[in-house]
Order: C-alpha cells, then structure tokens, then sequence
C-alpha cells in the first residue's frame, strides 16, 4: 500500500469508497467483542486451577510455624516475601505482601503520603500548594485517576521508547510542588516499553525540588514475558541508595495477571524507613492480611523456576493474540503512513498511534461494528489526549478467533477514520 497523503484524487476516492464498503460488510457481520480491558482469559484462569483446593484441608501452617488461618503478621509469611524477592527485584526483607490488589497499595500509599506525609517529608503532601505528579504518556488510566480523585497535578511527559523523556523529567522533578510520577518501567500499559538502565540511573540520582519525592514504580509486568527473552530491569532500590537517595521508590507489582486476576497476592517493597512507615500506617487498617492466600501461592507456584514455568503457559496462550493483532495491523496499514503500533515483548497491551485527529473516530466506528475498545483519551491524564491518536488494545481477553476478526475490523476503522479525515482536508 502506497502512502495515503500521496495518492492522486482518483485513487484515493477509490481506496475511500473500497474501504467504505468492506466497512459496512464489517458492520453487517453483527460481532461483540471486547477489547477494552487487560484481563487474562478464561483459559489463563485455568491455568491456575490447581490453586482453588490450596492449601488443602489441614494444610494451614507456615514454614515459621504460624497459623495462617488467624490474624497476624502485617509483613507477611516470609516464604511469600522469598519466592517473590527477584520478581521485585529486592530481598525479602524490603517487601510487604498485601491482599489482591496492587492498586489499593498505590492507592493507600498516596493517601497516606497525602494525609501524613512520607519519611524525609517535613508535612503532609495535602499541605503542599498544587502538589503534582509527573506522568509518562501513554500511560495507565487508573494511575491518573487516583490524582484526580484528590486533585493532585497532573504533568505529562512523553515516553520514547525507553522510557520517559528524562530531560522533561528532570526540569519538571526540580520544582518543589511535584511530589511524585507514575513509572511501569517494564512491557509499561501500554506501550509495552521498558525503562532503559539509563533511564532508571537517571530517575534514581535526579535532583528533586521536594525531598520527599516518590517514584511510584508500577512493576506489574514484571514476569510477563511474551517472547522468549526475559527483559530484566536494575534494582531501583538499590540504585536510589546508591544514589544517596534511599527512599525515593515505591515498588509494587502483584500476582493478579500470574495466578487470579481477583484474587491474587499484591506486594509493596521498599527502603526500611518506607516498609516501617508502610506498615505503621496498615496497621491502623487491618490486623493482617489473607495468609491462607499467601501459602496457596506458594504450594501451586512453588519456586522462581515454578513462576517461570507459569508465565511461559500464559505466553503460550497470549502470544498467538498479540501476533494476530500485529499482522492485521500489517497487513491492512503498513506504508499507509496513517498509523504506527508497538510490538511489545511483554505485558498486555498494544498501542497505536491513528492519524492524529482520528482515535474518537477509530473507537466510534468499532463501536458501530460490535468492537468495543478502551476509551480514546484515556491513556492520557483527565482522559485527553490532546493529539487524539493513541489507541490502548487489550488482545488478551477475547478468544483467538475473536481477536483475530476483531483485529482485522479495528485495522479497517483506523484507515477508514484517517481516510475521512483526509477526504474532509481535502475538501476543504
Ligand atoms: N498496574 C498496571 C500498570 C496495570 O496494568 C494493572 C492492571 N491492568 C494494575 C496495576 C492493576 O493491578 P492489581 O490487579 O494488582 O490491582
């Protein structure tokens, strides 16, 4: 396919019509199918199955001894906190197993920085004027929407590839009222890039204006491989200590797309004056988190190797969906000039950038033709982006063939609504 932009007007009136007509032939198929959301499949549940009779009738004790059926220990069971360390990237002392979901950790972990502050913060971030956090785009509507839930600023910065545009970052970071930013440094939703080394040595040793800045590092993709490479990221942990600054990184990830998406573990790792302050203020909460939870993810899960084995059955399954997406997006758009797309190596989604202008257009007429998308825009901050492009596909969920029939129709969409755009250019 020959570039759009430069057809003569004959062509292009008949690539529109053509592509109008497969449009409503598309339309007429009568599909529902969903793509808006990273969920696993039924089949990606299935694989842990084997989990829902764990630990097993009279199975309740850990390797310390504790009952797991009672209350208690806030940290949680320490084989827990050892099977996931490299996962986290830490040691088992620096990680707090919560329930199951990562979310509410971030969640609880801003409105406790918001309500009393965090260490090396001399107030609470509520008694900041316009606190604000820094937030690669495109980036993870649910992240945005906890700051806009307390009116917290938010400052985009464009990713490029291997993260963040770190001079953006940085010039931003310097101003005392920026309180934080949002990283998912690996397979990030959704672009699916991951952070450079030297990007994270730079977000590690930055100069912050406040010096009770967080990165609240989002590692949710942390094992989820979708080739055979396994992308490994530093320590941000360590790197910050080297830096000299111990405590600026939140680390969180979760089990949510490794075992149950409802009912998996979460984890919150850290400096020790951060897990100290994590769990002072959890115990105000709760008494103890599900540790009955916690020793059915050991039993099925068993070690790293046992891990590793089990995002390789989920790549299996997953794998073929992101290929389908891919080649339909080839096959309908490559040379058009109209759009371009990620092809992660892991994580759950892939991203397309339409013609700019178009990507309310792109999510309209899949509607019209029974392919629901995520919402254009919600991959920026307040739901705008201010380009209308980026489009966030979630292949995961849908069955191959759906996806497949899907993929083709959302490929359809993108040149359709580009072609319009054109044609009304075009006309003046
Ligand atoms: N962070 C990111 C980047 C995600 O994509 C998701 C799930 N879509 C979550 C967090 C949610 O994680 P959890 O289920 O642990 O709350």
């Amino acid at each position: 396919m020959s570039r759009i932009a430069d057809l003569n007007s004959d062509d292009f009136a008949a690539l529109r019509q053509k592509t109008l007509n497969e449009y409503e032939a598309f339309r007429a198929r009568g599909l529902k199918i969903d793509m808006t959301r990273g969920k696993p499949s039924p089949e990606q549940l299935a694989l842990a199955n084997g989990m829902l009779t764990l630990p097993g009738n009279g199975d309740h004790f850990s390797e310390a001894g504790e009952d797991a059926r009672n209350y208690g220990n806030l940290q949680g069971l320490a084989e827990v906190r050892t099977l996931f360390a490299s996962t986290l990237g830490t040691s088992p002392e620096r990680i707090v197993v919560g329930d199951n979901s990562s979310l509410a950790l971030m969640h609880d972990c801003l409105l406790w920085a918001w309500v009393k502050g965090v260490p090396g913060g001399a107030e609470p971030w509520q008694k900041t004027e316009a606190p604000a956090f820094i937030c690669p785009v495109p980036g993870y509507d649910r992240h945005f929407s906890i700051l806009e839930e307390y009116g917290i600023r938010m400052l985009p910065v464009p990713l490029k590839g291997d993260g963040p545009d770190m001079d953006m970052v940085e010039e931003l970071a310097a101003d005392p009222s920026v309180k934080g930013m949002w990283c998912v440094p690996k397979y990030s939703n959704p672009s699916g890039e991951t952070y450079s080394d030297a990007v994270i040595e730079r977000l590690a040793a930055m100069k912050t204006g406040a010096p009770d800045f967080r990165l609240f590092w989002d590692n949710a993709y942390a094992v989820h491989h979708l080739t055979e490479t396994e992308h490994q990221i530093p320590d941000i942990l360590d790197l910050c200590e080297k830096a000299g600054n111990p405590d600026r990184a939140f680390v969180f990830a979760s089990t949510s797309k490794v075992t149950l998406a409802g009912a998996g573990l979460a984890f919150f790792a850290s400096s020790p004056a951060n897990v100290r302050w994590y769990l002072a203020s959890a115990s105000k909460r709760t008494i103890g988190p599900d540790k009955l939870n916690q020793l059915r993810h050991v039993r099925f899960l068993k070690n790293e190797d046992g891990i590793r084995r089990h995002m390789a059955a989920h790549r299996t399954l997953i794998a073929p969906k992101f290929d389908t997406v891919s080649n339909a997006l080839e096959k309908r758009l490559t040379g058009t000039g109209v759009a371009e797309w990620s092809k992660p190596q892991g994580g759950y989604f892939i991203c397309v950038d339409a013609m700019e202008g178009t990507a309310k257009h792109v999510v309209e007429l899949a509607k019209q033709a029974g392919v629901t998308l995520t919402p254009a825009g919600s991959t920026s901050p307040y739901g705008k982006d201010p380009h209308d492009r980026t489009l966030r596909l979630a292949p995961t969920f849908p069955s191959l063939q759906e996806v497949e029939l899907a993929s083709q129709g959302i490929a359809l969409c993108i040149l359709l609504a580009a072609l319009e755009k054109l044609h009304s250019t075009r006309n003046g």
